[in-house]
């Protein structure tokens, strides 16, 4: 990209912007705090985000607070830093621009770290119908989802659908689907049990769908055949090979049949965030950009894409998964290479280091791999105890999310057991009662509300039919 060289100097210190305060934003930002370069982080959010421990959000063991951070607070002792909560839609790399909804920035260095989005293939209908578990938001509103069902399921007195009610389908049988489906099958059986009066909420079903033929695909075969017993033991149905079709308000069509359920959540794919388009680079299947072996573009070499919106090779060829480490190890690994550029010196090559995987299936049940051992049980549960309260930002988060486990485990208790509306379902609720309103005065009397796609324009057309006939 041509522009003039010396355009840093002119405006001082080079100023290095970051999109994204996830875990690979914010590690460039903190391994550039010595560094003398002007610091901007640039984020939708104004937290950081923990993504490993949402599935406990959305099944009441931990509170949104616990895993979630204030960037500013966490960058507060950087004097060269600053924090910018705006949604970037735009970067003009000829300009070095950066465009969010109240302004625009420039940079001499950018790092796009902005993640991935939750994708339903296409059937974007069923965002509805079914969250996806990426952002504080999903993790709020798939809890509110559960636990509802458990409200609504103990004053009805129509059987089927207290069955539909208490039967929760997981759709991906990845770490996040693995994870969730044996944290509900936990409230249901072991933690609700003595709470409700009406109901047996150890009746519940927790289904578990992929249309791959192993859960933890990306594990070991024998790793997965591990966590596929593991989660039958503990009461989920686990249903391989099934492609799903079509998600309604009823329940979720799998391959030929039928499961009727009013709680579906979806766990089964990830698209790169939108914003790798605009850099008008090479691009994967999947979206992410394609980075050179220092994470910089081909063409471009002070804009840097890391974490999971990058498909950087790994050693043999293949791109690297999307997991915290990879963003992390890049987010440090950029920010040397930025301060070596600053020196007069050359970018070294990314490498990284494998620090294995492991996902956990309930209460002291986990699988692990880690190079060649293989750990389940409550070894594995250890590991990912440990291995989460360490990498989780904050003091006070740590002392926090280690006592509601501590809790959870003593007591088989759920600390966040809270209804609370999100602000998706207070909009339904709201439009809903627009809707209704507007259905009233159109027919002069309470009318029943079934026609979810009946359209403002059509509401008015009738009220003012109505007022001009009478
Ligand atoms: C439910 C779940 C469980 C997971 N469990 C594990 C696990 O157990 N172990 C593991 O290693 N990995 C796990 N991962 C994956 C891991 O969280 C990701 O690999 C990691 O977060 C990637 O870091 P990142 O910095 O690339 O992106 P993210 O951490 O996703 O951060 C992206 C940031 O960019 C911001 N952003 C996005 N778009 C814009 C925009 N247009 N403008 C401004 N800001 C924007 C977002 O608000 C966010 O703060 C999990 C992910 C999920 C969703």
């Amino acid at each position: 990209m041509e522009r003039a060289e010396d355009e840093d100097e002119a405006r001082g210190m080079p100023r290095v912007v970051i999109v994204g305060g996830g875990f690979g934003g914010l590690h460039v930002a903190k391994k550039l705090r010595r560094a003398e370069v002007e610091v901007c982080l640039v984020d939708r959010e104004n937290f950081h985000l923990f993504q490993p421990l949402l599935y406990q959000v959305a099944t009441a063991g931990l509170q949104a607070g616990d895993i979630a951070s204030p960037i500013r607070a966490v960058l507060r002792r950087q004097d060269n830093t600053k924090v910018i909560k705006g949604e970037v839609h735009d970067i003009d790399r000829k300009e070095r621009r950066v465009f969010f909804e109240h302004g625009e920035i420039d940079y001499d260095y950018l790092v796009l770290a902005a993640g991935m989005q939750t994708n339903y293939f296409g059937n974007d209908e069923w965002r509805k119908l079914a969250p996806g578990l990426k952002t504080l938001g999903d993790g709020l509103e798939c809890r509110r989802r559960i636990l509802e069902a458990f409200e609504q399921a103990e004053w009805t007195d129509d059987d089927d659908l207290a069955e539909a009610l208490l039967t929760f389908v997981i759709v991906g049988a990845g770490p996040t689907g693995v994870e969730m489906a044996g944290a509900i099958s936990e409230i249901a059986h072991e933690v609700m049990v003595r709470d409700f009066r009406n109901i047996d909420s150890s009746k519940a079903r927790v289904v578990l769908v992929d249309a791959d033929s192993r859960v933890l695909s990306a594990y070991h075969d024998e790793t997965s055949e591990q966590a596929k017993r593991d989660l039958e033991a503990m009461g989920v149905e686990v249903v391989l090979d099934s492609m799903v079709k079509d998600i309604t308000d009823e329940g979720v069509h799998v391959g030929d049949r039928f499961i009727r359920s009013h709680t579906v959540i979806w766990a089964a794919g990830v698209a790169a965030s939108p914003l790798g388009a605009t850099l008008d680079a090479e691009l994967d299947n999947a979206g992410r950009v394609v980075v050179g072996p220092n994470l910089s573009l081909a063409d471009d070499d002070r804009v840097f894409v890391i974490g999971d919106l990058a498909h950087a090779a790994g050693e043999d060829g293949e791109a690297l998964p999307g997991l915290a480490p990879v963003a992390i190890q890049q987010g440090i690994h950029t920010a040397r290479n930025i301060r070596r550029r600053l020196k007069g010196k050359e970018y070294r090559p990314f490498i990284y280091r494998d620090k294995g995987q492991m996902a956990t299936l309930g209460r002291a049940r986990a699988v692990a791999e880690i190079g060649k051992q293989r750990f389940s049980g409550f070894l594995a549960w250890m590991l990912w105890l440990f291995i989460h309260l360490l990498f989780l930002v904050g003091f006070r988060n740590r002392l926090f999310v280690l006592l509601d486990w501590f809790y959870a485990y003593v007591g088989m208790r759920r600390s966040s057991r809270l209804i609370v509306e999100t602000p998706e379902s207070y909009q339904q609720e709201r439009q809903a009662e627009r809707r209704q309103k507007a259905l009233e005065s159109a027919e002069g009397e309470i009318a029943v509300f079934d026609d979810e796609e009946l359209s403002e324009k059509e509401l008015h057309r009738r009220a003012e039919e109505r007022s001009g006939g009478e």
